[in-house]
């Protein structure tokens, strides 16, 4: 039977230079192979000049190097860009690119759906279909730096990654760290700690473990101040209540220099988590901790219940934290016009009994109001 071949987009630089070892070859062809993968983003071993012939011979027999297939790339009005991308079993995820002055923003998905039940999100109405593979998480930025910068010698257009895409990062834990020990590797992307974030609704006891394993940014998906609230927008809170999560990020952060904070994230949902009352709620419970509060308007779906809460509610309630003390961000909905908002994402899963589901959602833009 033929022997399927290895993709070296599954590969962490210290995997890689394992692999090599293995082989008895020495540890820096991994760096040689790691700089032509995900630097220049080639995929033909014959570009790959300074590895022996005979070697490039053997890696292209045994050895691959192949993102997710692009089925769709849509190009909104304002710049943002949606891939809607196939993988090998059919599955498709969705990847969005935001361009801003100065930087541009790859948000990415971990997971074919969610196993989360979040009741503002669709994507946890289309159910779990399976995690990702490194490849798979990594692929949508070796994919999307290949589209976006054909000549790896011009200037940068990716500068920040979010994993705030479908699914939750840290339910599919080891495949997350490995795709950003990539982003973070200097011979591969480069990125920097602070510019690569990391979004969870909560998941404590990965969440504690995160900090050991990589160095990124970080962002929560609170949506409520209390028990009773959350439990209903994040049923995830019954399991590891806001006391706990608030807990747990205060350990994520101790010690980090005290300019540092971590971003919660705030979904504005109209009569259920926006009124004065909440936001001083929430000013109160957010006291001790390091962070800064990002606003999301909410971007309605299809049979929803939850509707958007107005600009003017959106900004007195702004008004309210930044009054106690604290930073705000209002993000800006972006690339409507091809549905690559939050919430708004429809990409195509097929489930274990093949049933084809619609499901949506993602981030977009984050500018300050
Ligand atoms: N599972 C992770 C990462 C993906 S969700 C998490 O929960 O953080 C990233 C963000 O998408 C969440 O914070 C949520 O606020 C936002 N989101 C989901 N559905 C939305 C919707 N319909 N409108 C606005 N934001 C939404």
């Amino acid at each position: 039977m033929a022997q399927t071949k290895k993709n070296l987009l599954d590969y962490t630089p210290d995997k890689l230079k394992a692999f090599f070892l293995e082989k008895g070859e020495k540890p820096f062809r991994a760096t040689q192979i790691i700089k032509w993968v995900h630097q220049q983003s080639v995929d033909n071993f014959d570009d790959m000049l300074n590895v022996s012939k005979a070697l490039r011979q053997q890696l292209s027999e045994t050895t691959e190097i192949r993102g997710p297939d692009v089925a769709i790339d849509n190009i909104s009005d304002d710049g943002t860009r949606k891939w809607l991308l196939r993988l090998d079993d059919g599955n498709c995820i969705e990847t969005v690119y935001i361009p801003e002055d100065g930087r541009g923003t790859l948000c990415i998905s971990s997971q074919v759906g969610c196993a989360l039940d979040c009741t503002f999100c669709s994507t946890a109405r289309q159910g779990f279909n399976r995690n990702l593979t490194v490849a798979e998480i990594i692929g949508q930025l070796w994919l999307a730096k290949r589209l976006l910068q054909p000549n790896p010698e011009s200037e940068r257009v990716i500068s920040n990654v979010v994993m705030m895409g479908m699914g939750e990062p840290l339910l599919n834990f080891d495949n997350v760290i490995d795709a950003m020990k990539i982003m973070l590797d200097d011979n591969a992307y480069g990125l920097s700690k602070r510019r690569v974030t990391l979004s969870t609704s909560g998941v404590v006891p990965a969440l504690d473990r995160l900090r050991d394993q990589v160095e990124v940014s970080l962002a929560i998906s609170l949506h409520a101040p209390n028990n009773a609230l959350r439990d209903q927008l994040v049923p995830i809170n019954r399991k590891y209540p806001i006391e706990q999560l608030l807990d747990s990020c205060k350990r994520f952060m101790h010690g980090k220099a005290a300019r540092e904070r971590l971003t919660i994230e705030y979904v504005m949902l109209h009569d259920i988590n926006d009124s004065d009352e909440i936001a001083h709620e929430l000013a109160v419970v957010l006291k001790d901790v390091p962070a800064k509060v990002n606003l999301i308007p909410f971007n309605p779906f299809p049979e929803t219940r939850y509707k958007r809460s107005s600009n003017n509610r959106i900004h007195r309630f702004r008004d309210i934290l930044v009054e106690a003390g604290l930073t705000v961000i209002t993000r800006k909905t972006r690339g409507e016009d091809i549905d690559a908002a939050c919430g708004q994402l429809a990409g195509k899963i097929s489930d274990r009994s093949r049933r084809e589901i619609h499901f949506a959602r993602i981030e977009k833009n984050i500018v300050k109001t």
